[in-house]
């Protein structure tokens, strides 16, 4: 087998909260085939099978009984090209925003306000990442699973996916599908995305008013380094909760107490909210127990200042989550997943 399986192996260095557990097996797989060599390994001895990419959307609450199977397979091609439109196939292993820096550095706009997401294409389907108003779903193609109850490779097109706001086919049918490439139809004539949050008055600032795809990358990394914390820094997974989408009836009771309640309607009659302003409103911003906490600057992320254990993290997320459906009969959602 080329794939090499080590035994014992610390997941700090391989989850973005930095929390200590070990894999009882680990493997990396570079390929198809070493994918499948893995996969048939793990079967003959009747272990589990984790499929990971950069661990950043993971919380790690005990030892893994199983492979660990890191996708670390590599590769970007343009598929097809007309002058105006590129399709661009990449592996499930790349890297997320250098793949992201390669299609802006090759004239293709489209993935710009998806910039500095961290982990891999592979998992970006997970659950249709997004940022400043675009969802991967927007410029989606296709892409390629293999089927591990039936070991057959599957195409999925965008309507297959199932896409919904942070969800897929493949999260609701856990560890069925491993996604091993992805393709994107990208644009060589730029439209872009301005109006979410404050990516043209960032522009702004700088003088750009004619912004390119590129210009608009830089704007949001340098929003985004404001406002996240660097997982290489204090250890965290983005956004720890779904924003929650209620009955409006719902978003009009909480407005009577609290008349700044931030609310977007949707198509469907219901109202998103957003979950870390109730979290802020609810007092637990900043809060810290031991070395679990909330960021001091953004009440949506949950951080790790060290030695938090993946439980700690767990019980301060569950402890927000009743507080605030008992304060705002508001149920929140968990966003990364959890093992
Ligand atoms: C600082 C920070 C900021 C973030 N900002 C955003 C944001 O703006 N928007 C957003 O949507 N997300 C955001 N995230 C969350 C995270 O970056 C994304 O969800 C990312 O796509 C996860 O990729 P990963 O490779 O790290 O997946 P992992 O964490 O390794 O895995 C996530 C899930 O996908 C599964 N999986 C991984 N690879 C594959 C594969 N090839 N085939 C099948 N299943 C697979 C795993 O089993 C797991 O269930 C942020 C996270 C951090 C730490």
């Amino acid at each position: 087998m080329s794939a090499q399986v080590q035994s014992d192996v610390s997941l700090k260095p391989f989850n973005t909260f930095g929390i200590e557990v070990k894999a009882q097996h680990f493997a990396q797989a570079h390929s198809d085939d070493e994918v499948r060599e893995l996969l048939a390994h793990a079967a003959a001895r009747q272990w589990p099978v984790l499929v990971i990419g950069g661990g950043s959307n993971l919380l790690l609450t005990a030892d893994i009984q199983a492979l660990v199977l890191r996708m670390a397979s590599r590769g970007i091609r343009v598929v097809a090209d007309d002058g105006q439109q590129v399709i661009v196939e990449a592996e499930a292993g790349e890297p997320w925003h250098p793949f992201v820096q390669w299609t802006l550095d090759h004239g293709m706009a489209g993935l710009e306000n998806l910039s500095l997401i961290p982990g891999t294409v592979g998992a970006a389907p997970m659950q249709n990442i997004g940022a400043y108003g675009v969802e991967i779903k927007d410029v989606f193609v296709g892409l390629t699973a293999l089927d591990r109850q039936t070991g057959e490779v599957c195409e999925f097109d965008l309507q297959a996916c199932g896409f919904a706001y942070r969800d897929s086919v493949f999260k609701r049918s856990p560890g069925r599908w491993l996604i091993l490439r992805v393709r994107f139809a990208l644009s060589r004539v730029t439209q872009l995305h301005l109006d979410y949050g404050p990516v043209r008055q960032r522009l702004s600032e700088q003088g750009i008013d004619q912004p390119s795809a590129q210009d608009v990358s830089a704007a949001i990394c340098s929003i985004r380094r404001e406002k996240l914390p660097d997982p290489a820094e204090l250890g965290n997974a983005g956004s720890f909760f779904k924003n929650p989408v209620v009955p409006a009836v719902l978003a009009e009771h909480i407005r009577l107490t609290h008349p700044a309640l931030v609310g977007y309607p949707q198509a469907d009659g219901q109202v998103k909210l957003a979950a870390g302003w109730l979290i802020e409103q609810a007092g637990w911003k900043g809060y810290r127990d031991g070395d679990a906490g909330v960021h001091q600057k953004q009440a949506l992320v949950l951080v790790n200042y060290g030695q938090a254990s993946g439980g700690q993290l767990h019980g301060l997320a569950q402890k927000i989550q009743r507080d605030i459906l008992e304060r705002f009969g508001v149920a929140l959602e968990m966003e990364p997943n959890l093992y």
